[in-house]
């Protein structure tokens, strides 16, 4: 399966001949070139790359909330009993509103 280099989004299947794309959108091939830009002025290798503080806690933070909401959901369906339709709608919820903020990332 084809992604985007720069945000990961699946490509779409490419019908007909052509070079395959790289990019889903043009501000990824810009991003992407003025990262690459950013990188050769730093030395940087392929493999490095330079990530604001604030912006690597909160992307460590909403995977921690995502990371809770797993642990509740797998919690909640490992206790005996049935759910309720209702109790069932909530936990799948609270997983999608911590998995959102994730899914948002992409639409820089
Ligand atoms: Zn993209």
């Amino acid at each position: 399966m084809a992604r985007c280099r720069w945000c990961r989004r699946v490509l779409p299947k490419r019908a007909g001949r052509g070079r395959p794309k790289l990019f889903c959108a043009q501000k990824c091939r810009q991003w992407d070139w003025v990262t690459r830009q950013r990188a050769a002025e730093l030395d940087l290798s392929e493999n490095e790359l330079v990530i604001a503080r604030d912006q690597l806690d909160a992307l460590h933070d909403e995977l921690y909330v995502l990371s809770c909401a797993v642990d509740d959901a797998k919690r909640d369906l490992a206790a005996p009993g049935r759910r309720s339709a209702k109790e069932l709608r909530e936990l799948v919820d609270w997983l999608i509103e911590a998995a959102e903020a994730l899914q948002a990332r992409n639409l820089l």
